[in-house]
């Protein structure tokens, strides 16, 4: 799930291509490197294992030539360690071509053998020279057309690839091909870009061009040219990034992650507005799919991680308003599956990038099989969406931060509003009963920054005090369930603490023995306004971890007097709805695993193994 791009242009290369693998290093960041074709026709390659600035700092000790051509990479290993000799690119030709992928080549073994046999030698582990020798090697027999070389190659690869190369013949010119990987063109004056993610050249142009799946494009200073894979010109889709640069750029805070916090509010507000009118939801994606909404049966729901737990959240909001049967699955178990869907399903995807791989394979497998598809995305272009009959954008803007957090709110927001929707085009709620709903949802965002305001410097010193903490659990119920399921997820992701989140009524059913006196727990406690029976239950099972010497953090509506006496901290949330207190619990979460991991001294934006945008399987 690597970051790649390319450049042509008038202008010097490498600190274009450096700027944009700045931008895309949260997609992996075990390696990086860069290749320019210099201005006497030479092909100059420099990469290092490690995070960008070790390349940074290789690039200084070995300058490469000045050159208007270049491709450049940051790597998540999949095949072969992070090490120098894996990163990419990888060369070919005798060290004239040099290729960069994003994907696995999943016959890349065969491919290897077979190319062994004939000769050729390796000097990496990575399925990615294979393709390399692979275009050398068809690049020589056909005299040197760069891009039917590209064809035949791509064409021998299975699995799921971005590709692109320069050769040193031909200055001035990048080719790529995309299959199941995130690949989009720039259009600039005078310059072209490709980019696995439009932050790459966001702050060069907002002009793009989104590549569909099996296309090769060829890009030159001033033309782009679009192919499939049999060679047949295709025609392609433009639209303008709606951000600019400064939007994906940290802004004085310390961390992305910090400052995707502090934009919580504003990710709700943002894919709230224009889908409000008088009271109701008016979502103009949507506009014409009164039949499909009215026709389906039952809705799953798909995604993996944090995304997961925010379809878990919107579970209940679709079964409550809408009243549709809803499953919530991990898009890598639905798909091997078998699972029983049809015409009469809607498979609701949930991906920020739009191009998580086991969530596109997954959106496939159900379009194949007859169901429905809409999609829930923070990304313009992404192929999740474009492979979607539907799509409700969040407008979280960029981010950068590899754990999830404004993208998470925004996307129960998305989900709230879809579940309105439904509701009122199948008549499962009265006009009033949504208006009601629509208040709660256009309340969140002040609801989020008062938190924000008032808590954020309490949280952290909290946060700060528990850093030698081991282990932590959160509990939760109804709603609050899947929010103590990301309030673990996200302490895992940054800060290596042993973190596991359950429902609240299955305590007694086996976590309870985990319990043991200073266990730290958080609880998050329902309005005991808005769901007495539910809040009861908390308290119940907040008083039997009490009684066995926990240290209860509750997670409970302002004057919530009943959890005072049983808890050894409280984090107050402001009062809301029942489907929507649990939402503002996961602001403090998501406040205390930041704040517990910069105590450590760990990078919060780039935790260790991960990478944000999972594009293989
Ligand atoms: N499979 C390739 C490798 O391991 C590319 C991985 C990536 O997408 O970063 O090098």
């Amino acid at each position: 799930m690597c970051g790649i791009v390319g450049y042509v242009g008038p202008r010097q290369s490498e600190a274009i291509l450096i700027a944009g693998l700045a931008r895309l290093e949260y997609r992996g960041y075990d390696s990086a490197g860069i290749a320019v074709i210099d201005d006497g026709g030479h092909l100059g390659m420099r990469k290092k294992a490690g995070k960008l600035n070790a390349l940074r700092d290789d690039l200084k000790a070995h300058a490469l030539p000045d050159g208007t051509t270049g491709i450049g990479h940051t790597r998540w290993a999949t095949h072969g360690g992070p090490t120098d000799a894996n990163a990419h690119p990888h060369l070919a030709d005798d060290d004239r071509l040099a290729v960069i992928h994003n994907g696995i080549v999943e016959n890349y073994a065969s491919l290897k053998g077979d190319l062994i046999s004939k000769g050729y030698a390796f000097r990496s582990e990575t399925d990615t020279e294979v393709a390399a020798v692979l275009l050398g090697r068809e690049y020589r027999a056909n005299g040197g057309d760069l891009v039917e070389a590209f064809r035949t190659t791509v064409n021998r690869l299975e699995g799921a690839f971005t590709l692109l190369a320069v050769h040193q013949d031909h200055p001035g010119l990048v080719v790529g091909a995309r299959r199941n990987s995130p690949l989009v063109i720039g259009i600039g004056e005078g310059e072209n870009f490709l980019a696995s993610d439009v932050a790459a050249f966001v702050e060069h142009t907002r002009s793009a061009l989104a590549i569909g799946q099996d296309e090769i494009v060829a890009i030159t200073p001033s033309g782009v040219e679009v192919t499939d894979f049999a060679g047949n010109a295709v025609e392609v889709e433009p639209f303008e990034v709606t951000w600019d640069a400064t939007a994906a750029e940290k802004g004085g805070w310390p961390s992305f992650m910090a400052k995707e916090v502090s934009e919580e509010p504003e990710a709700v507000a943002n894919t709230l507005r224009g889908r409000i009118r008088d009271g109701a939801v008016a979502i103009p994606e949507l506009d014409g799919l009164d039949e499909l909404f009215r026709d389906i049966s039952r809705i799953v729901v798909i995604a993996a991680g944090t995304a997961a737990y925010a379809g878990m959240v919107g579970k209940y909001a679709l079964e409550q308003w809408a009243r549709v049967p809803v499953d919530v699955d991990l898009a890598h178990e639905f798909h091997y599956r078998d699972p029983v869907i049809g015409p009469d399903t809607l498979v609701v995807s949930i991906s920020q990038s739009g191009e998580t791989m086991d969530t596109l394979m997954a959106v496939k497998y159900a379009r194949e099989r007859g169901a429905k598809t809409l999609s829930i995305c923070n990304t313009q272009g992404a192929t999740i969406p474009r492979e979607s009959d539907a799509i409700v954008y969040t407008h979280a803007g960029p981010e950068v931060a590899v754990a999830s957090t404004k993208a998470f709110v925004a996307q129960i927001t998305a989900l709230y509003l879809l579940a309105l929707h439904i509701a009122s085009v199948r008549g499962t709620l009265s006009a009033t009963e949504i208006a009601q709903q629509v208040l709660e949802l256009e309340a969140l965002p002040a609801k989020i920054q008062h938190i924000l305001d008032t808590d954020q410097s309490r949280i952290e010193q909290f946060a700060h005090w528990m850093a030698d903490t081991r282990s932590v659990l959160f509990l939760g119920r109804h709603v609050g369930y899947p929010i103590a399921l990301e309030g673990a997820l996200k302490l895992k992701e940054i800060s290596y603490i042993h973190a596991e989140g359950f429902a609240a009524g299955e305590l007694k059913h086996g976590p309870i023995a985990l319990i043991e006196p200073g266990q730290p727990v958080f609880v998050i406690v329902p309005s005991p306004r808005e769901s007495a029976l539910l809040h009861s239950k908390v308290v119940s099972n907040i008083r039997e971890i009490h009684a066995r010497g926990a240290r209860v953090i509750a997670v409970a509506e302002e004057g919530d007097a009943a959890v005072l006496p049983i808890s050894d901290e409280v984090l107050h949330i402001p009062l809301a709805g029942p489907l929507f207190g649990p939402v503002l619990g996961v602001v403090p979460l998501h406040i205390f695993a930041m704040g517990l991991a910069t105590s450590k001294g760990l990078d919060v934006d780039q935790p260790r193994n991960l990478a944000k945008s999972v594009t293989v399987e």
